[in-house]
């Protein structure tokens, strides 16, 4: 037995235990010695039994010296009673409901056990108490010692892991190979791995389990920093279209937008056209705010590829914003006559006719509607320069004769569902990376390099766009592949937004202010953290909550409609609206035909009504400061003072903490940062989704360990790019990638 033998080696483990190991991804017997506690349960001091006081957890040990199994007549309960003593005295335990106890204990067994104890008729005593029959003090799992506590999941208690994994770390934690290079074990002063296993399980004491976490900490974040290094280094092996500036296109297009850019666009225009001049494929994140101007950045890329002879594809999370896009590329682009196409999952148009040059607001394409299998053909012959749509991009078979440069917009919103389907729909994709495509873990942005149809091609570039604020730490883990590109400055003209928290009293006040605003003509959103009202029920973790019930969109829009705002039109937006529905409300708002809308986060991205002054943030504690400023760039798009209100369910003090971030922070990166010390690294967005290992998930608020990690490995792979050198650490960067769920 080694540890990269199947859990099913093992003999307590039979097809169901192994299904519900499955589960938790644990299918070696390395994976279970890598499933590691979260806390530990300090029964490290056994007390002399006349020491017990009540009220406290007690761990005792003693010989048991009288035994007897009873019924409890009212409740038809089994008791268990035994007495056990040690030097100083006897006390007496009794189990409730656990008959079979009465079978395996017997007088004389040596026994430690511990739990509260409780006061009786009859004195001291403890109630169902964890015990184990001592063998051998060594053996302790349960008691008498730093017993760990495991998440339990599907089925599997704590216990029942601490029962397997004790003998098996004594069997196997010897073998585990060293996987760290010496000079960095060194250099830290790190526990050999086999006594950082042992030592994080079953620790002699909380220093040691601290030392143990240190290494495996350093170990997790050191291969998620291998894996995206060498992730990308695969990427610059292959080659991409090399297309230089064309500045005096560039300089056209800038001359007639109705703005002038902000120097942060410039820069990251630049930084962007230098990207592709090169024939090593880009792979550039540019983070900006909502409202920041990405989309105008994206289309200057997207026009000097195109003009170099080759195709664009933008792809956006929803119809909604991939329309949106739709439109403003056909107006920037409109005096550079290209053919755009909008390819979604119902829709499918092509623009070809020259259009006017027309304002945001009236706005509306000569469109020409063509079928989709019309516009695949299209796409495949070359004639489609610039592509946009929806994930229907990567589910059809869209093929491309000329790709030069693929645009992701609001890329976190490609969850984890969407990317095993992009996993799987490789084939049609054909991803970027050739021939290593095929490893299971090539990330989302590496599948949507659509390529033409024989591999040698070269790639497109890629670029994604996020107004998804991303701390630091994250841009150098799981973002770590990526070339970065901050748009840090708003266009000008934009007004500071006026934030305030309501309190409680002062509710009708704000609606007098809202119905002031929209007789001028301005719109509302009021956004809400759910949809039913559900009774609490029905949802545990809400009934357990402090906060009382969120306030629902269905409940608010009937409350907003009949008794508030009668007399305004109020309408009602959630995910659960079909497509078609959520446009034609969408597009009522803009229009002004709905003037309140209440809606549940679903408007978080990307989506423009520049009337829009007002957000009314309900239940606003549930939401993370970095998405409060999401929702809050919603507002402020025109010339008019906008206003952010914010209600809250909870009066918890870190509220406070909260707003004053929210009141002071300058942009969404600052917020960012906040939320992951206020919060810890758990309220990230998709954080879940990321399946990172819980010391590194943990550690991602340590920026100078993720610095460290990243210097070490960038070391290691700078002197041997493959780790030829390392196979048994380039293996367990194999594996651990099979995990990982990067996006
Ligand atoms: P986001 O970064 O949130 O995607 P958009 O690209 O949708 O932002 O831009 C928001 C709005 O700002 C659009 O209407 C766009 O035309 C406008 N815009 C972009 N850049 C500028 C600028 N430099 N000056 C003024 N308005 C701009
Ligand atoms: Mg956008």
């Amino acid at each position: 037995m080694n540890p990269f033998s199947p859990i099913g080696f093992l003999s307590g483990i039979g097809p169901v235990f192994q299904k519900k190991l499955q589960n938790l991804g644990i299918t070696t017997l390395q994976d279970l010695l890598f499933y590691f506690p979260f806390r530990y349960e300090d029964f490290s001091n056994i007390s002399p039994i006349a020491q017990i006081k009540v009220n406290q957890k007690c761990c005792v040990a003693g010989k048991i010296i009288g035994l007897e199994q009873s019924r409890s007549w009212k409740k038809r309960m089994s008791i268990v009673e035994a007495l056990i003593e040690d030097e100083s005295g006897p006390a007496r335990v009794v189990w409730f409901n656990q008959p079979f106890l009465a079978r395996s204990l017997k007088k004389g067994d040596l026994l430690c056990l511990a739990g509260k104890v409780q006061a009786g008729k009859n004195g001291l005593f403890f109630s169902s108490p964890v015990f184990e029959k001592i063998y051998s003090l060594s053996e302790l799992k349960h008691t008498g010692r730093l017993v760990p506590v495991y998440n339990e999941v599907a089925g599997i208690s704590s216990r029942w892991l601490r029962y397997i994994i004790k003998p098996l770390l004594a069997e196997t934690a010897g073998q585990m190979p060293e996987i760290l290079p010496e000079e960095i074990l060194k250099s830290n002063d790190f526990l050999p791995i086999g006594r950082a296993l042992e030592q994080i399980h079953f620790p002699l004491s909380l220093a040691m389990a601290g030392k143990a976490k240190e290494r495996l900490a350093f170990e997790e974040l050191f291969l998620i920093e291998l894996a995206v290094l060498q992730a990308r280094l695969k990427v610059n092996q292959q080659s991409s279209p090399a297309i230089p500036v064309n500045v005096d296109l560039m300089q056209r297009f800038v001359g007639r937008l109705p703005f002038r850019l902000t120097d942060s666009q410039r820069k990251c225009v630049w930084q962007i056209l230098k990207d592709i001049e090169k024939s090593a494929p880009m792979s550039r994140l540019l983070e900006g705010d909502v409202g920041s101007g990405k989309t105008v950045v994206a289309i200057m890329a997207c026009l000097n590829v195109i003009k170099a002879g080759y195709q664009t594809v933008i792809m956006a999370p929803t119809e909604i914003l991939a329309k949106q896009h739709f439109i403003e590329a056909a107006k920037l682009l409109q005096p550079f006559k290209i053919k755009i196409a909008l390819l979604t999952g119902k829709e499918d148009q092509i623009i070809s006719k020259k259009l006017g040059y027309h304002t945001a607001r009236g706005f509306k394409p000569e469109t020409i509607e063509i079928s989709r299998s019309k516009i695949l053909e299209k796409t495949l012959s070359g004639e489609i320069e610039l592509l946009i749509g929806t994930h229907a991009l990567i589910q059809g078979k869209v093929k491309f004769a000329r790709p030069g440069l693929a645009v992701v917009d609001e890329q976190h919103r490609f969850g984890i569902g969407q990317r095993a389907k992009l996993a799987s729909q490789r084939n049609n994709v054909r991803t970027g990376v050739g021939q290593s495509s095929d490893k299971p873990n090539s990330r989302c942005q590496t599948s949507v390099r659509l390529v033409s149809d024989t591999s040698l091609t070269p790639i497109p570039h890629l670029l994604s766009m996020t107004a998804t604020p991303i701390p630091r730490t994250l841009a150098l883990t799981v973002y770590g592949d990526l070339d970065l590109s901050l748009l840090d400055q708003m266009p000008k003209g934009r007004k500071q937004i006026i934030t305030e928290v309501v309190a409680s009293g002062q509710r009708n006040r704000v609606y007098g202010f809202v119905r002031k605003e929209v007789k001028k003509g301005r719109r509302v959103f009021v956004i809400c953290p759910r949809i039913d009202p559900r009774p609490a029920c029905e949802d545990p973790s809400r009934a357990k909550s402090p906060w009382g019930e969120a306030k629902a969109v269905k409940a608010e829009y009937e409350k907003l409609s009949r008794e508030v705002f009668p007399d305004l039109k109020v309408g009602m937006m959630h995910g659960k609206l079909k497509v078609k529905e959520k446009e034609k409300i969408m597009a009522d708002f803009k229009s002004g035909k709905i003037q309140i809308l209440v809606s549940t986060s679903v408007v978080e991205v990307g989506v423009d009504v520049s009337d829009a002054t007002i957000m009314l943030i309900e239940g606003a504690d549930r939401f993370g400061l970095a998405q409060l400023h999401q929702f809050r760039g919603r507002v402020g798009r025109s010339k008019w003072q906008s206003y952010c209100f914010l209600f809250f369910d909870s009066p918890a003090q870190k509220t406070n903490q909260r707003l004053k971030a929210m009141m002071r922070a300058k942009n969404g990166f600052e917020l960012a940062e906040m939320d992951l010390e206020i919060r810890g690294p758990g309220s990230l967005w998709g954080s879940k989704q990321w399946g990172l290992p819980d010391l590194a998930m943990a550690n991602l608020k340590n920026l100078a360990l993720v610095e460290k990690t990243r210097q070490a490995a960038k070391e290691i792979l700078l002197a041997d790019p493959l780790l030829k050198g390392h196979i048994l650490l380039q293996n367990r960067v194999k594996t651990f990638e099979k995990k990982l769920h990067l996006e």
